[in-house]
């Protein structure tokens, strides 16, 4: 699966190709159709390469071939001869989930991964916004290793470019994608900005902004951000509590940002684009699931037209507190769903996947790291 052009493409933007291709000698025009091609390939194979579909003028393809990051930071270039991500490891469960674990040019390493839909032809994509993660979720595999660094941009469309190939690899297209892997995306704005950009625009990635989610623990000011920024994308909020005494148990980011602001965030969010935001709900067993939290939730979120997703949890092991976090029984997902719907809030199951892989976020770095 070894790209024919440089996989640094996924670090340039249209405009940075353009202003390279002028800097060889060729029209600037040539950048649009590479770029596009190579986002349909998702990044390129072995089987199909971007640069023979292109018949670009002599030599350019050998110059696409060796092309190198923009603008690498001093950090990464001392650690790396290579620009572009490998792939470090690779898991696939029997429901077809698969779980990339991508080594980065720093040799640090992020999750990736692809589930496929119920429609034979789709599949849903699940990306890294940061390595490690800083926020401390209680029952997360991710943050026990902390926070490391942001992902830039290009490492972020190299994600989006792997899952597509896998996509395409099984006879499915990648159809949405989410920020829930690794990190808090608004603590890496920018860069994910400039990401969806990419990976959205139907000039590059052509995945079209309504199908990425952006999912956040609940920072305000980046939610606003997000709103402000414009752009015609999902969030999703990961609540998983009713009330901030229990919140701040789970997740220390509850200290800092009471629901009700959160919420009202999130309702700027939705009155600027029309479209309901997701509340993101893991039920814990005896710690979020009885029927006090599930009241709780329905009255806090009210009349607000948005949506509850519940969420299986995946075992971690021992928590940064000391705890051991078990999933919910189905019976009290179920009692827990029924009163929400009762409530006439709009309320569903992700369906859990990879079960028998390290399905939960950060397992598998951890994995491959104390191997
Ligand atoms: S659940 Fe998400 S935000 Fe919370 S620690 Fe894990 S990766 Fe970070």
């Amino acid at each position: 699966m070894t790209p024919r052009v440089s996989a640094a493409l996924a670090h340039y933007t249209l405009a940075e190709l353009e202003h390279q291709l002028l800097a060889w000698g060729y029209k600037p025009t040539h950048a649009a159709r590479v770029l596009r091609t190579f986002y349909a390939t998702g990044g390129g194979s072995q089987r199909e390469d971007p640069a023979e579909h292109l018949r670009l003028p002599a030599g350019l393809a050998e110059k696409l071939q060796a092309l190198s990051v923009p603008s690498l930071s001093s950090q990464l270039s001392a650690l790396s001869s290579s620009p572009a991500s490998s792939l470090a490891a690779r898991q696939v469960a029997a429901d077809g989930t698969t779980k990339l674990l991508l080594r980065l040019a720093d040799t640090r390493t992020v999750e990736s991964v692809l589930m496929p839909d119920f429609r034979a032809d789709r599949a849903a994509g699940c990306i890294s916004s940061q390595v490690g993660c800083a926020m401390g979720c209680d029952f997360c595999a991710t943050t026990k290793t902390g926070f490391e660094r942001n992902l830039t941009a290009g490492e972020i469309v190299e994600q989006f470019l792997a899952l597509r190939r896998e996509a395409l690899a099984v006879g499915r297209r990648l159809q949405t994608l989410v920020f829930m892997g690794m990190g808090e995306p608004l603590l890496n704005l920018d860069h994910v900005l400039a990401a969806i950009n990419r990976i959205a625009d139907n000039r590059l990635g052509a995945l079209g902004w309504r199908q990425i989610t952006v999912s956040t623990v609940g920072i305000v000011p980046g939610i606003d951000a997000l709103t402000a920024a414009g752009l015609n994308v999902h969030l999703a909020v990961s609540l998983h509590a009713p009330d901030d005494t229990t919140r701040a148990q789970l997740l220390p980011m509850g200290k800092r940002f009471p629901i009700a602001d959160i919420l009202a965030a999130a309702d700027r969010f939705q009155a600027s684009r029309g479209r309901p935001v997701t509340i993101q709900y893991c039920l814990l067993r005896g710690v979020n699931d009885s029927p006090d939290h599930a009241r709780t939730l329905a009255t806090v979120i009210g009349a607000r037209r948005m949506h509850v997703n519940l969420l299986r949890y995946n075992p971690t092991g021992l928590s940064l507190k000391g705890h051991t976090y078990e999933p919910s029984s189905d019976d009290t997902a179920e009692a827990f769903a029924a009163i929400l719907r009762e409530h006439k809030l709009v309320a569903h199951f992700r369906r859990s996947r990879g079960p028998d892989i390290d399905a939960a976020c950060g397992q598998l770095r951890r994995r491959t790291a104390s191997a």
